[in-house]
């Protein structure tokens, strides 16, 4: 199947299965903004919490607040969102599309990459054993002809990032002949700047002063909390701040279900240390990022470093995580060296001193900081993504069948266990009750007695529950249930009270946490 197709599947399925719905539906929805069901709260829930607890509970020196989203106009002018958070954005005449210059051109790069790649796959597999890359790469024509391509728009794009320069955008996607993707055309308009930021009113009086943002992302309200937080925590550096919340941003392009929206969740964490150590720790959440990441059992390859090649304002070092998407690698988090941007810039714009002093060396300075922010509905859609499998299956020892199951990691899976009576009679929902009433303490359960038992285990499959147990007439003598496993489909006869044991391990947030 091809990928784009995947791709709209898992989307009718979030829909279907209550996990994500269209923000304001009955009125047709609202551009890029998406509502969390019953199903999708709850695993979202799930990755804030696993996130939450490695930062602020398994590191002592590290610690959460939750900072308002209205905020003083003048810390986005101290942060430099008013005159720097600007995406160049250019329209088609003849489809009235409005896109991204910066992403036309990267993915017309991505084109010439592919080609070369397909190029050298096609000579390793005709040359077997015997292929050397490197030499097919530094002398085969048409691979030289398109690295020449790729390397010259290359480094243009980057000088015309690097001196926000809109012209030399536009002339770099006239020359390389991009064309609209929906009108096939090259009837481009100029490249414009375009702020992102959402502004509204404070209070009644509709004047400039009273102009505020949504806050385009999370840092700032950390940053603007520094001293609060290291006076009344008596925090020692290196130490970090973390919070988790909303941050708003119109986006010129969004078209990709929660990859891109313009209400969004990240989970940002701000590192303080001493100037001069930024390298060090750079490297350490780099890694230790990625180890989160990898944790989860998703499979390692679908993981990569990106490194910037042009750098934030703010930034003198930066890299992302991405993970293979159904329609290929895209960013799910940034780790950004930030230097001492932003406290600086604080300090000047509110005539505060904000500085640390060390009582070691009884200096004082602005602390440099190194940043982990991570899109909390990105990560949501690596699960999901990761998790939906079409497969054929011996139902009951009949012929294959197919279902859709979300392999969910058990540790983060909405519903853990399904409590579900065979039949509606002879006391069994009675007694599934009384089940369910001793485990819902310990694991999120989620009673279902109608239509029959494989319906039942097929609706549970759809929304990724590790584990099902029925109850029947043997339960009532026997206090035994059957245990049935989501991912092998095998099934087990076990007492209740062991079922904490079964489960306990391969839900448990705690395990997970502690193979970090
Ligand atoms: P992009 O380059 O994709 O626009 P970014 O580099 O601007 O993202 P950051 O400012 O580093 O993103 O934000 C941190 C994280 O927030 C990103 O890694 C991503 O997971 C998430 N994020 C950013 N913008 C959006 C959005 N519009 N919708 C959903 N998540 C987003």
């Amino acid at each position: 199947m091809i990928q784009e197709d995947i791709f709209k599947k898992i989307i009718a399925h979030c829909k279907e299965y209550g996990f994500i719905f269209p923000s304001s539906e009955i009125y047709d929805g609202l551009g890029a903004v998406y509502d969390y069901g019953q199903n999708g709260a709850e695993l979202k829930n799930n990755i804030r919490r696993y996130w939450w607890d490695s930062m602020v509970r398994l590191n002592e020196n590290i610690v959460g607040i939750d900072s308002a989203i209205f905020m003083h106009p003048r810390i986005w002018e101290a942060s430099g969102h008013v005159s720097a958070f600007n995406d160049p954005l250019i329209d088609n005449r003849d489809s009235k599309k409005r896109y991204r210059a910066d992403q036309l051109i990267e993915e017309h790069l991505e084109k010439i990459e592919d080609k070369i790649q397909k190029e050298v796959e096609k000579a390793r597999q005709k040359f077997g054993e015997a292929f050397d890359e490197q030499k097919f790469r530094t002398t085969h024509p048409r691979v030289l002809e398109n690295q020449k391509k790729y390397d010259d728009t290359k480094k243009r794009y980057i000088t015309a990032l690097e001196k926000e320069n809109l012209k030399d955008l536009h002339q770099i996607i006239l020359d390389t002949g991009i064309v609209c993707p929906v009108s096939g055309s090259k009837n481009w308009t100029d490249v414009r700047k375009f702020n992102l930021m959402f502004s509204t009113q404070l209070g009644s009086v509709s004047d400039d002063a009273n102009t505020i943002y949504l806050r385009p992302e999370t840092a700032q309200g950390i940053f603007v909390n520094f001293l609060n937080v290291q006076k009344t925590g008596r925090m020692k550096i290196p130490f970090g701040i973390a919070q988790a919340g909303k941050a708003f941003r119109n986006e010129i392009v969004a078209r990709q279900f929660i990859l891109r929206m313009r209400e969004f969740e990240q989970m940002g964490m701000q590192f303080f240390i001493k100037p001069g150590t930024e390298t060090e720790w750079y490297n350490y959440w780099k890694e230790k990022r990625m180890r989160w990441h990898k944790a989860l059992g998703m499979g390692d390859h679908k993981y990569r470093y990106h490194d910037h090649d042009k750098l934030a304002h703010y930034a003198n070092a930066a890299c992302d995580i991405e993970f293979e998407f159904p329609i290929g690698f895209k960013e799910v988090e940034g780790i950004h060296s930030r230097t001492n941007f932003d406290l600086g810039n604080h300090e000047k714009f509110s005539g505060k001193k904000i500085q640390y002093f060390d009582q070691d060396t009884n200096e004082s300075y602005t602390p440099y900081v190194i940043e982990t922010s991570i899109g909390l509905d990105r990560m949501f859609f690596t699960i999901i993504s990761n998790s939906y499998t079409e497969e054929k299956v011996d139902w009951e020892g009949s012929a294959k069948e197919e279902r859709v199951v979300l392999k969910i990691p058990p540790a983060l899976a909405p519903v853990q266990l399904a409590v579900l009576p065979l039949t509606r009679k002879d006391g069994l929902p009675a007694k599934a009750r009384e089940i369910m009433d001793r485990m819902k303490f310990d694991f999120n359960c989620q009673y279902e007695e109608k239509d029959s038992i494989g319906k039942r285990y097929r609706r549970q499959d759809a929304i990724g529950t590790p584990f099902c147990i029925t109850i029947d007439h043997q339960t009532l003598e026997d206090d035994t249930v059957t245990i049935r496993y989501r991912d092998t489909l095998k099934q087990d006869r076990a007492a209740v009270e062991k079922l904490p044991e079964i489960m306990g391990d391969k839900v448990s947030l705690q395990k997970l946490l502690k193979s970090l």
